[in-house]
């Protein structure tokens, strides 16, 4: 592949910068691309751009937006096996995975332009009718993280410009590729200053949640750097969509068909390498069923093709890059310091690329890191418990409260223990499937506000209520 040198999207124009950052393919260290690294004054130009383009966007009729949102699923449809070539080089998921984020994205934005925003009307009061609609926001600043670049984009695009709103979007600066490609080819399908696409360093993310031309941000990411984003947000008072981490707990009942679920629970946790936000990051497995479902996980593990995600058969790719590496890698190494044993890998990969095998940990202490962190990578504990009170207390015991899964034959149990777990998302004999039908949102430290669902289009506009006088 040449190297892939997309251009920012300001204004409907290309933009490049004086410097470029280098974007390395994961699986082999190269450098396979650059992005602009953006500037302050860049910035202040995209957000001039949503600034002017935002009335007629939100004067333009809501059909016509609508169609613009399938206008864009069909240009990402038609392109699909150019982006699905970038995202793998640039993010490391197979070819297969990324083909499949990228047609998830067509249909997401697709399934988004469907909705109908309400408008409620109240003749309670006595003398007025008062009826409230949704109305745009403004300018909205979108900031995405590295493990589904085109899919969280197209979460935040999809709902943010169907509502009104004008867009300033940042990948992240390990995976721009893909979503500059895509906002290049989605010029000639939106009016100018509709979506600017901007790339640049670590600085660039501040000077967007502290921009006074902003007036929404919808941030994907860590909750670290969530708590900043707040903190810098509050400059203008910014509406704040965030989507953060979390630490979701899987729980297996005792009855369980094992070989029915042993596999699905692998990719529960293993799915992109572990870096998604609603892995299932720690299992916990009823003593009756333990030693069964461990013997089974491991057999899947090692059944699984590691490698270069371009390469056919590969299910599992490399960490994306070497800093969350170097991290994974770093709560292995403190898991075999720690004497716990390994159900599965445990070891460093030797050659080129950030891979780290699948490893699965064999009932480590509770307070171990291995447990209580969020890995985002193919790390996860197994965790025997003997009285189910005790595991939920433990998958509630956590600072995040992002999502879970419950495992079981039987599902009244199993609905009665998803609803005493204290997070935004549960599934049942399932996991990690979100849909465009139902709202997503983290409890506690794992985020705030909505994504998805009507709850998360409502998310990018205010209410207004227009009260008017009528005979009693
Ligand atoms: P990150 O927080 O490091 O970065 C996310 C984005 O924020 C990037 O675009 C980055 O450049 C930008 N950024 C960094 N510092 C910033 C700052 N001070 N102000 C504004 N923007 C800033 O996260 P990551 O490492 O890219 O992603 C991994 C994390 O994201 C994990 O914790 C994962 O659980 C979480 N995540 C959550 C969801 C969800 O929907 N809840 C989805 C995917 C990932």
């Amino acid at each position: 592949m040449d190297m892939i040198r997309p251009s920012m999207t300001i204004d409907g124009a290309a933009t490049t910068a004086a410097t470029l950052i280098d974007v390395v393919n994961p699986a082999t260290e190269a450098v396979i691309g650059q992005a602009p690294d953006g500037t302050a004054e860049q910035l202040d130009e995209a957000v001039a751009a949503a600034r002017a383009a935002f009335p007629g966007w939100r004067d333009t009729p809501y059909a016509e937006r609508q169609a613009a949102l399938g206008r864009i699923a069909a240009v990402i449809l038609a392109n699909a096996d150019e982006l699905q070539q970038i995202l793998t080089a640039e993010q490391g998921k197979p070819l297969g995975d990324a083909l499949g984020e990228i047609q998830a994205a067509a249909w997401w934005i697709g399934e988004v332009a469907k909705n109908e925003l309400p408008v409620t009307i109240s003749d309670v009061m006595p003398g007025q009718r008062s009826t409230t609609r949704h109305v745009p926001l403004g300018v909205v600043g979108a900031i995405v993280p590295w493990n589904f670049p085109v899919l969280l984009a197209i979460w935040k695009i999809g709902p943010a410009l169907l509502t009104g709103n004008t867009l300033v979007l940042k990948p992240s600066p390990f995976t721009p590729l893909a979503t500059l490609r895509l906002a290049e080819l989605l010029r000639g399908v939106l009016p100018p200053g509709v979506l600017n696409v901007i790339t640049g360093g670590d600085a660039l993310g501040p000077w967007m949640t502290g921009h006074a031309g902003i007036d929404k941000i919808s941030f994907t990411g860590s909750t670290a750097t969530g708590r900043r984003v707040m903190a810098s947000a509050a400059a203008n008072l910014k509406r704040l969509t965030l989507e953060l981490g979390g630490n979701d707990a899987a729980i297996v009942l005792d009855d369980v068909d094992v070989d029915a679920i042993a596999e699905l629970l692998f990719w529960a946790a293993f799915k992109n390498s572990g870096q998604v936000c609603v892995a299932a990051k720690r299992i916990y497995v009823d003593a009756k069923v333990y030693a069964p479902l461990s013997a089974a996980l491991a057999r899947v593990a090692g059944e699984v093709a590691m490698g270069n995600g371009a390469d056919a058969g590969v299910a599992l790719g490399p960490v994306q890059n070497r800093a969350q590496f170097e991290r994974v890698k770093a709560l292995v190494a403190d898991s075999r310091a720690q004497g716990h044993r390994f159900l599965s890998g445990g070891g460093d990969w030797e050659g080129k690329g950030f891979f780290v095998p699948a490893t699965i940990v064999d009932n480590p202490p509770e307070q171990s890191r291995v447990v209580q962190e969020e890995a985002f990578g193919p790390v996860v504990p197994l965790l025997r418990f003997d009285d189910l009170d005790d595991a939920i207390a433990r998958a509630n015991a956590s600072e995040f409260g992002l999502a879970g899964s419950v495992w079981s034959s039987d599902p009244d149990r199993a609905a009665a223990v998803a609803a005493r777990l204290e997070t935004g998302t549960v599934w049942i004999n399932s996991a990690q499937n979100l849909t465009p039908y139902a709202a997503f949102a983290g409890q506690k430290q794992s985020g705030l506000g909505v994504e998805n669902g009507l709850d998360g289009l409502l998310e990018f506009t205010s209410p207004q209520t227009i009260h008017t006088a009528r005979a009693a």
